[in-house]
């Protein structure tokens, strides 16, 4: 059978067919109306189907030549009337082919953005489209424009906050590179300008929060150059004027390697390279700082600059951010040197010292200034960096480190300071956006998420993002289901149940008590001789009756996401759902002399329930005492779906064209597989089980009228629908008569299109 995606769920296809379909080949024969066919270079082209035999097909296909194929690879094409809908539901045939060929039509044009029934897709021009910025704000707002965008999105949004008094969402998905970050400021742009407009005040704060977010999370991956990596949950709160009057920033980051390890090509944070490019000498002299290709962490991957971007004047606008949001200049100074002290980190060196492989910290100017810029001796640092402490009774004990584990070590500290830093800043960002949360008004809330990931290799971050992602389809569905049923019910419509795929296995087989992959994660966390095998021996063991999981060899497990199956490799499943906290580095952080380093060691400490005891028994208590990563994920996503599900959602889903990040270059397969994964297919489908094509009677009259036989026909407009449906032979259970609308069922609307055409 036709995939597209090679690996990918072939039955996808088959799903999404048209159930009248087959019957329908002769009529498609007879009146030479156009079909998809499946090529093998997964490509869909037009033809006609000129004679069939048996489960054959011969097609003409629209380069002249015809093929044979089997009839089970065509699907029904639309009618050239309906190119570029604005709306994928207007289609007749919501067929894959056909869905991609429409989004293609618009896209070409520069009409990026279409909608799928209440979804706005959105697909990355990477281009400048002019499509944006105060004077499309304003023919938005002033209802002269109406097609499909962000801002009708984000107006649609405000006005039902305004008018229902029910705080609005506005979640966006989609893979990396797609889009999120571009789309979710472009929404706050709009909201900014509803709300205010003004280039003072707290709209313009919020919206330097992006430039300081990104500085500090986001990095050059393979996949996008501004790559964000961390989920972000954005409230912007308006008073009941609908004025922004606040907004408070929610993060969720990824425990990532960044900081201290880079894939070729790629590059850490942005903020390192900023400020090595443009910290005014002054700075550059007290922190020491070097040009980026001096640090180790920095020049390892053979990718110092980003093509286009100038990271000094970057600079220089952070600056300008961080002053907006009232970041006062002397935690500017301290947030640098904890910047400065990590590269300064990533240069400290070790020698070995016996057969063993202990080492000893090379004294170089890179501790020496590590240790300066984080206030301790430089002593304290190498001693901390190349010997681990154990609590033997009463008595603490050192013991030298090997070389691996002093470089594990050296690199723990580095990504804990960032970290604490990242967490920090956004703190620093909520206490300066909160000014008018007195205010009692509504909030609008934006969502920007990592999408569904699949890889050749997947892993424990992989598991966490497609389990939230899982959980996010689970709203979608839910609320669409909602709305269909709702439109369906207030015109009268005869509602006998529409079945409705629901992803809860797949939700159940993660997240169930006692007997899901979380808890059963945690239990093998707490169990000291357990192993990566005996975890996924033991899903195998528990889980192999629910249909979505799959037991592999070597560790691996698969789960059917509604995305398609993904397979986990269970390697460091158990380390990274303990993510062990190094007792000794917190410690010594909590006896450095600068105020931010000994924040963070100071918040860890607090963490811990046992006073009273010494601060390192203290610390080793930690470990036992603390949520694994797992359950705290769990716990986040909890939260989060808790008050989206107070909020009335929005969706945009955004796709990449191509994984080259070229203007103008469609790639069929990869837009398929997104759509795929970001349900537009599957809103499709749930759209294609009721009655998808849905005209007010009057403009169904006034288009399919004239072809009434029957000159004493009613000149009411539903009755005229009627008769039009009767005349044709389209049999009752093909349509239903609403008080407002008329409801078919796929591919009618074609065939009275076709019916149309031929006596224009
Ligand atoms: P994501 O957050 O989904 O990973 P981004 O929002 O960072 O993706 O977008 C990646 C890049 O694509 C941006 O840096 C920008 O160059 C381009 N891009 C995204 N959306 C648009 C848009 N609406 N118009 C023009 N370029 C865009
Ligand atoms: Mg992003």
């Amino acid at each position: 059978a036709y995939t597209t995606e090679p690996g990918q769920d072939s039955d996808l296809t088959s799903r999404t067919r048209e159930p009248e379909w087959e019957d329908n080949i002769g009529y498609f024969i007879k009146k030479k109306l156009s079909v998809w066919c499946g090529q093998v270079d997964g490509q869909w082209e037009l033809g006609t189907i000129l004679s069939t035999s048996g489960d054959q097909a011969c097609v003409l296909l629209s380069n002249a030549t015809s093929i044979n194929v089997p009839t089970e690879e065509l699907l029904p094409a639309n009618p050239d009337v309906l190119d570029g809908v604005e709306d994928l539901i207007q289609l007749s045939y919501l067929n894959e082919p056909s869905i991609l060929h429409s989004l293609q039509y618009r896209y070409s044009r520069d009409m990026i953005y279409s909608k799928a029934g209440p979804v706005l897709v959105a697909i990355n021009p990477f281009k400048d489209t002019q499509i944006y910025g105060s004077d499309v704000i304003t023919s938005y707002r002033n209802r002269a424009a109406s097609s499909p965008h962000v801002y009708t999105t984000a107006d649609t949004a405000y006005n039902e906050m305004m008018r229902d008094e029910v705080n609005q969402s506005i979640i966006i998905s989609g893979e990396s590179g797609a889009g999120k970050t571009e789309t979710a400021k472009i929404a706050m742009q709009y909201l900014a300008a509803l709300g205010g407009g003004s280039t003072v005040g707290i709209e313009h704060e919020i919206l330097q929060t992006s430039c300081i977010l990104e500085a500090f999370g986001n990095s050059k991956t393979s996949r996008n150059d501004n790559s964000s990596r961390f989920g972000k949950f954005i409230e912007i709160h308006f008073c009941t004027s609908g004025k922004i009057c606040g907004a408070k920033v929610q993060t969720c980051k990824k425990s990532e390697s960044r900081v201290v390890q880079l894939a070729m090509g790629e590059r850490s944070y942005h903020v390192f390279y900023q400020l090595c490019a443009g910290a005014p000498s002054p700075l550059q002299e007290r922190l020491n700082l070097k040009l980026a290709h001096e640090y180790n962490y920095l020049n390892q991957s053979e990718c110092l600059m980003i093509d286009g971007v100038d990271d000094a004047k970057r600079f220089n606008r952070l600056l300008d951010a961080l002053n907006i949001v009232r970041i006062s200049t002397e935690d500017q100074e301290e947030m640098f040197a904890v910047l400065a002290a990590v590269l300064w980190l990533g240069n400290v060196t070790f020698k070995v010292t016996d057969s063993e492989n202990h080492v000893d910290v090379i004294d170089d100017e890179a501790v020496t200034t590590a240790a300066r810029l984080m206030g301790c001796t430089t002593v304290d640092l190498m001693l901390v960096l190349s010997t681990h402490k154990i609590v033997a009774g009463k008595d603490t004990i050192s013991k030298k480190l090997t070389l691996q584990q002093a470089t594990d070590t050296r690199d723990a500290l580095a990504k804990f300071l960032y970290a604490g830093l990242f967490d920090w800043l956004v703190e620093q960002i909520n206490k300066s956006l909160e000014m008018g949360k007195q205010c009692t008004g509504k909030s609008i809330n934006i969502l920007d998420i990592y999408g569904f990931e699949s890889f050749k290799k997947n892993s424990f971050e992989q598991f966490c993002i497609n389990y939230a992602n899982e959980r996010l389809q689970q709203h979608f569905n839910r609320h669409l289901f909602k709305l269909e049923q709702e439109d369906y019910e207030t015109d009268g419509i005869d509602w006998t149940r529409i079945d409705f795929e629901d992803n809860e296995d797949c939700v159940n087989v993660i997240e169930k008590k006692p007997l899901g992959i979380l808890s059963l994660l945690d239990e093998e966390s707490n169990f000291p001789k357990a192993t990566d095998l005996t975890f996924a021996d033991k899903l195998k063991h528990h889980l192999s009756a629910n249909p979505c999981f799959r037991g592999e060899r070597d560790g691996s497990f698969s789960l059917c996401h509604y995305a398609g199956e993904v397979l986990y490799d269970t390697s460091g499943f158990l380390e990274k759902n303990r993510d062990p906290v190094l007792p000794d580095l917190i410690q010594f952080l909590s006896s450095t002399g600068c105020n931010l380093p000994l924040l963070f060691a100071s918040r860890i400490l607090s963490q811990s329930p046992k006073a009273g005891t010494t601060s390192l028994n203290r610390l080793c208590s930690i470990d036992s005492q603390k949520q694994s990563v797992g359950s705290k994920f769990k716990g986040q996503l909890f939260n989060l779906m808790h008050q989206l599900e107070t909020t009335k959602p929005h969706f945009i889903r955004c796709i990449k064209p191509n994984s080259k990040q070229l203007p103008g270059l469609y790639e069929e397969d990869l837009v398929l597989q997104q759509l795929r994964c970001c349900g537009v297919i599957e809103v499709v489908r749930i759209s294609r089980s009721g009655y998808p094509t849905r005209m007010p009677h009057k403009d169904f009259a006034e288009r399919y009228g004239f072809l009434l036989t029957d000159e004493n026909a009613s000149k009411d407009p539903s009755s005229t629908s009627v008769a039009v449906l009767q005349q044709f032979n389209i049999l009752p259970e093909m349509y239903q008569v609403g008080y407002t609308k008329l409801y078919l069922r796929t591919g009618q609307i074609a065939t009275l299109e076709n019916e149309r055409k031929q006596l224009l």
